[in-house]
């Protein structure tokens, strides 16, 4: 998710005259900033606020956000799939930003927006709701913290 802050941002500092998807949704931004990013708010932001929205003990919440290398393939990973994905979601893409910009997705091109955002929006339907089955007995603790 953390990718599509950028979204807001840039069209808050420079409205509609350059692409919205840009450092963010490339491999390079993604993996570097990205990743740093997603660490400071896993370590820093998630444990008071998700503690205080879903009255969740804040320690246990703390122990498993602390720095780790797992923390950070994690947050590594959940950058460079979310470009992965929106590759196949949105028709141009920045993904090999600086080097090339706006690249074309064979996905799109090859099915059509609806078609390709369907094909993911089913396949994270179908994986969000095995999670929510699996977590069923603690679902909030389950989903938000193991
Ligand atoms: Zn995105």
């Amino acid at each position: 998710m953390f990718p599509d802050l950028e979204i807001p941002t840039i069209i808050l500092l420079f409205g509609d005259k350059i692409p919205n998807h840009l450092v963010l949704h490339s491999l390079l931004g993604a993996a570097t900033i990205g990743t740093v990013l997603s660490i400071l708010v896993t370590v820093l932001v998630y444990p008071p606020l998700v503690s205080s929205l879903f009255r969740i003990e804040k320690s246990k919440i703390e122990r498993r956000c602390r720095l780790s290398a797992i923390l950070v393939f994690s947050a590594f990973l959940g950058n460079i799939s979310h470009v992965g994905l929106d590759v196949v979601v949105h028709i141009e893409n920045a993904i090999f930003w600086p080097f090339l910009t706006n690249i074309q997705s064979p996905v799109v091109s090859a099915l059509g927006v609806q078609n390709a955002s369907l094909m993911i929006h089913a396949l994270m339907g179908a994986i969000f709701l095995m999670l929510l089955i699996k977590k069923r007995t603690n679902l909030f603790e389950g989903l938000l913290v193991e």
